[in-house]
This record gives C-alpha cells, sequence and structure tokens, in this order.
C-alpha cells in the first residue's frame, strides 16, 4: 500500500480545483484550501482532508451533502 503522501502547503490549491468548472471551486471546510465543491450547501473537504478524515473514521465516510 502506499503511504499518504505530503500534503502541499493549505496556500496551495487542491488538485480537483484546478480540474472543475469555476463555479464549483470553494474553501476546503477544515483548511480553507480551494477545492472542489460537491453540490450546494455541502461542506467540501479538501483531498488532503478527506484523506485524513477517511483514516480517522473509515471507508464509509463520504462527502457532506452526498445523498442516496
Ligand atoms: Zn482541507
Amino acid at each position: 500500500m502506499p503511504t499518504a503522501t505530503t500534503p502541499s502547503p493549505v496556500t496551495e490549491p487542491d488538485p480537483s480545483a484546478l480540474v472543475c468548472p469555476g463555479e464549483h471551486v470553494g474553501p476546503c471546510a477544515t483548511c480553507q484550501r480551494k477545492t472542489h465543491k460537491y453540490g450546494r450547501g455541502g461542506l467540501p473537504l479538501c483531498g488532503w482532508c478527506f484523506g485524513r478524515a477517511r483514516e480517522r473514521w473509515g471507508t464509509g465516510v463520504r462527502f457532506a451533502g452526498t445523498r442516496d
């Protein structure tokens, strides 16, 4: 298994923010770095914070705002 990569500084936008439409870019709920928002009203997490959350809470964690 690959180990976690070192997060880039929070002043650097998440890679996902660079490839999505501008209106889908918003601050990460945790570190405020620019990242890709998922849906309206959700709390976006950048890739780094999402990875940490998944480590802490297990694979059941999802992006906020996701509904089945
Ligand atoms: Zn973050």
